[in-house]
């Protein structure tokens, strides 16, 4: 079915081409260039096969540029703990254009993937370059070219137990080495998923890309400072969370959907235009000491969908997410979330610092209160 509708977008449009196409080329393709690709069109879950313009690409064959490269490997990546350090046996993906005289058109389904990959990182560096024009992720990230964006990749849930390889799921990871950070972004194969790939998937995979953000506003910037995590407040549960709901909001700001998860995922609660609650329930998760019962996503999503409300009743999007950056750095310096070098915050303090950064404009800190009060439960009380 996912494939299913791949081939009725894409099929009859390459049809079409190959019928009238100026020819294949296999020389050398470089951009920026405008490549028909899918992407969300306006409306929930609308996706449509049309050129986009990818002004960050480099070169169309190896589908390279300032954000990154799209990459792939037959191989298990988890086979060796080294492979993703070292890059071992990662190839670009054999992609093959037609110029169709106004775009370039993928010629088969692995190079409209690897397109489509490759744009919605894109998508994810200019979103936030826009939203804050001091935060140029290709200068704060000295290696951000080097970004590995992995199609179809095959990795194992377990590798110790030798589990079955993961799919339907599209993941961040940045690895350690002894020069450097290494970011990596897998995009893995479709099994289950009877809607859109994730992959294709515009809102996840800059979801995807807000946890890239995250990592180098904050945890970077924190690591460098020699920043502990307190013990005193449930610091490590609400981080995991607000990072969460971080994405999930920017993952609405890259689509303008704020139902694009139910896109690839009708049944999950993770539609930013429902209202949800810090319950009790969900706090007691974030604050229990053990990981057994609590995900991440499940408050990320109330953090999410009260970010999408403040946004709505301010119809200013914009500047939520503006805040929202400044918020990712400024949790390393708020007096409600940090003292001296050790940060201990839970969702009330994370609130705190978030209206300390929209105090330049009154309505909006008002609104944000108004609403925070609303649905973070006890967190809620003495804003
Ligand atoms: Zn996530």
């Amino acid at each position: 079915m996912a494939r299913g509708l791949v081939k009725n977008l894409i099929l009859p449009s390459l049809l079409l081409l190959l019928l009238f196409s100026l020819g294949c080329s296999q020389n050398d393709l470089f951009g920026p260039a405008n490549i028909t690709i899918i992407q969300p069109s306006p409306g929930h879950c609308q996706y449509s096969v049309t050129p986009a313009y990818f002004q960050t690409l480099e070169n169309l064959n190896t589908m390279s540029g300032k954000v990154g490269r799209v990459l792939h490997s037959s191989k298990n990546l988890d086979k060796d703990s080294d492979t993703l350090r070292t890059g071992y046996g990662l190839k670009p993906v054999d992609t093959e254009f037609f110029n169709s005289g106004k775009s370039f058109v993928p010629a088969n389904l692995d190079s409209l993937f690897a397109a489509s990959l490759y744009y919605s990182i894109e998508v994810g560096y200019l979103l936030t370059k826009q939203l804050d024009p001091s935060i140029d992720l290709a200068a704060i990230i000295p290696n951000f070219s080097d970004t590995r964006i992995i199609h179809r990749a095959i990795r194992s849930s377990d590798p110790i137990r030798n589990r079955k390889e993961i799919s339907d799921n599209a993941e961040y990871l940045s690895v350690r080495t002894s020069s450097s950070l290494i970011n990596y972004f897998f995009s893995y194969p479709t099994e289950e998923v009877k809607e859109i790939p994730l992959g294709l998937n515009m809102g996840i995979m800059n979801h995807e890309f807000s946890h890239l953000v995250f990592q180098h506003l904050f945890y970077e910037p924190g690591i460098k400072r020699n920043m502990e995590i307190g013990a005193s407040k449930p610091t490590t549960h609400s981080l995991a969370a607000l990072d969460e709901g971080l994405s999930d909001y920017f993952g609405f700001l890259a689509t303008q959907d704020p139902g694009y998860f139910l896109c690839s995922f009708p049944q999950e609660n993770r539609d930013l235009a429902h209202p949800k609650y810090f319950t009790h329930s969900v706090i007691s998760r974030i604050e229990s000491s053990s990981d057994d019962y609590f995900d991440s996503h499940e408050g990320g999503a109330v953090f999410a969908s009260i970010q999408y409300e403040i946004g709505q009743n301010l119809s200013n999007h914009q500047l939520v997410g503006q805040s929202l950056l400044k918020l990712m750095s400024n949790l390393l310096t708020c007096s409600s979330t940090v003292s001296g070098n050790t940060l201990n915050f839970n969702f009330a303090d994370v609130a705190r610092c978030h209206l300390g950064i929209l105090s330049t404009d009154s309505r909006a800190q008002q609104m944000a209160r108004q609403i925070y009060q609303k649905y973070l439960g006890s967190y809620g009380m003495n804003l």
